[in-house]
């Protein structure tokens, strides 16, 4: 997982990797050994990398289109470098990344998450983006 978009990730489970935003906070003792913070800030205050600004939150917009670009169904892991249901990602935001899982409905999108309320969150954002997610959020 060198870039934010990688070809393939070392997560062994799921490859790609697609991250609209990318950094975090801790939430739980489960983050104590986050590679992804590990990882990012080891960047942090390199010029013109992609992490420069180490784990600090930050959207990406322009990644939202790169699944409709892969004509091969895929398994993608969304967010591997963050957690899509960060309180502090704008609602908006989550809805636009729901919209483009939608729109690019061949392949599948994993997304984990250690927030609590995130189950609601991903239910109204697939609603809003009018897909049918019941039974699928766990
Ligand atoms: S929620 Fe996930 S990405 Fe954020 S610090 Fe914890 S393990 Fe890392």
């Amino acid at each position: 997982m060198i870039t934010s978009v990688a070809d393939r990730s070392r997560i062994e489970w799921t490859t790609p990797t697609l991250n609209p935003v990318t950094g975090s906070d801790r939430v739980s003792p489960g983050c104590a050994h986050c590679y992804a913070l590990t990882f990012a800030e080891r960047f942090r205050g390199v010029p013109g990398h992609g992490y420069e600004q180490g784990f600090d939150l930050k959207l990406w917009p322009d990644r939202l289109a790169i699944p409709l670009r892969w004509k091969q169904p895929r398994l993608i892991f969304v967010n591997s470098m963050s957690d899509l249901f960060h309180e502090r990602i704008p609602f908006d935001f989550v809805c636009d990344v729901f919209r483009t899982m939608k729109q690019a409905d061949w392949h599948t999108f994993q997304i984990l998450t250690k927030r609590g309320r995130a189950s609601c969150g991903a239910r109204a954002a697939a609603g809003l983006a009018g897909q049918r997610v019941d039974g699928r959020i766990h």
